[in-house]
């Protein structure tokens, strides 16, 4: 049996009904026992509306998930540290990147866990991918992550809202998957930025990166795709191509299927979690917000027809 984990949910929203709660219902190493909600409230466990109130109410409890929205990360994150609660960050892990950095020290200081959270890392190709390409030469990189904004986002106005990422939302989870499997550092060089006129955030983005032996990592997000999603990576090596699609669910090399297992995101994360905690360590890897921090500092901005939900 493993060491039992009291833990409160904070932003009973779309991402911690639909991942978060069954995650954690099949976690024998965790208990929910609270939730903090201005809007919503779960079933069978005590409901508060702030982290503060919960906080304030639950002296024992070990741990907290974060689920709002990442312009309120920060102010929850550093609330949860201060009470000496272990604490998850959904992606993406702050509204900046170096707020993530001041929690990163605050979690050191209090004797914390501090997980910033890439759920897409946890898909079933990304290791089996990882593992092809540590030792083959690579020689170009694209990635295609296009999806429909009104299936997947709909009236999510925090979203076009700064800080809210817009297309980088769903491309930084493409990055973190990147960054994890490929065998050398990239950089980015140049960045279009399409930016509806009534918003700030991008619906489109177009990336062109390059490693320190000038291969090129190219990658296009789109919001602006059809109702069938593309959520795609593909690596040519010199001996062989491979192909993660369905956001790495799936991996194909040389066109051949590998069986890579079934889909577990998020039981995957809550494993990692538990890790964390029991032995003491945090796991915050910034690279995939410093990239999309670099896009915003690099991008030339096309103002395009407004976006109207
Ligand atoms: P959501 O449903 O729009 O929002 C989550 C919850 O955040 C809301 O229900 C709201 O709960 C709370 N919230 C919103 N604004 C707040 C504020 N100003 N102060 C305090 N709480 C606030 O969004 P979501 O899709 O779950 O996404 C939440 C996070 O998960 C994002 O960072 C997103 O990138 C990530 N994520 C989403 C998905 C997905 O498929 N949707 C997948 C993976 C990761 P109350 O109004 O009840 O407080």
């Amino acid at each position: 049996m493993p060491k039992q984990i009291s833990v409160g949910l904070v932003g009973v929203g779309k991402i911690a009904r639909d991942q978060h709660l069954p995650a954690l219902a099949g976690n024998d190493g965790f208990e929910l026992v609270a939730c903090a909600s201005r809007n919503a409230q779960v079933e069978g466990v005590r409901n508060y509306k702030t982290v503060q109130e919960l906080l304030a109410a639950e002296p024992e409890l070990d741990a907290v998930s974060l689920c709002a929205t990442p312009q309120v990360r920060f102010e929850q994150a550093r609330a949860a540290l201060l009470a000496g609660k272990h604490v998850m960050l959904e992606k993406p892990p702050g509204a900046s990147v170096v707020e993530v950095t001041v929690l990163a020290a605050l979690a050191q200081e209090k004797g914390c866990s501090l997980f910033a959270s890439w759920h897409s890392r946890y898909a079933p190709g990304v290791e089996t991918a990882r593992t092809w390409l540590a030792q083959r030469e690579i020689k170009s990189v694209t990635v295609l992550w296009k999806e429909d904004v009104r299936k997947w986002h709909p009236n999510q106005d925090w979203i076009w809202e700064a800080g809210g990422l817009g297309v980088f939302d769903p491309g930084i989870n493409a990055l973190s998957i990147i960054t994890r499997i490929l065998p050398r550092a990239f950089f980015l060089k140049s960045a279009e930025l399409w930016v509806p006129s009534n918003r700030q955030t991008p619906i489109a983005a177009n990336l062109n990166f390059i490693d320190d032996h000038d291969t090129p990592v190219r990658a296009e997000f789109d919001w602006r795709h059809g109702s069938e999603e593309l959520w795609q990576i593909e690596v040519t090596t010199s001996s062989g191509v491979l192909r993660l699609s369905q956001g790495g669910k799936q991996l194909h090399i040389d066109g051949a299927a590998v069986d890579v297992g079934p889909e577990r995101e998020y039981p995957g994360l809550y494993e990692r979690f538990h890790e964390l905690i029991t032995s003491g360590r945090s796991d915050v890897d910034l690279r995939p917000l410093e990239h999309v921090a670099d896009a915003l500092l690099l991008g030339h901005r096309h103002a395009v027809e407004a976006f109207v939900e």
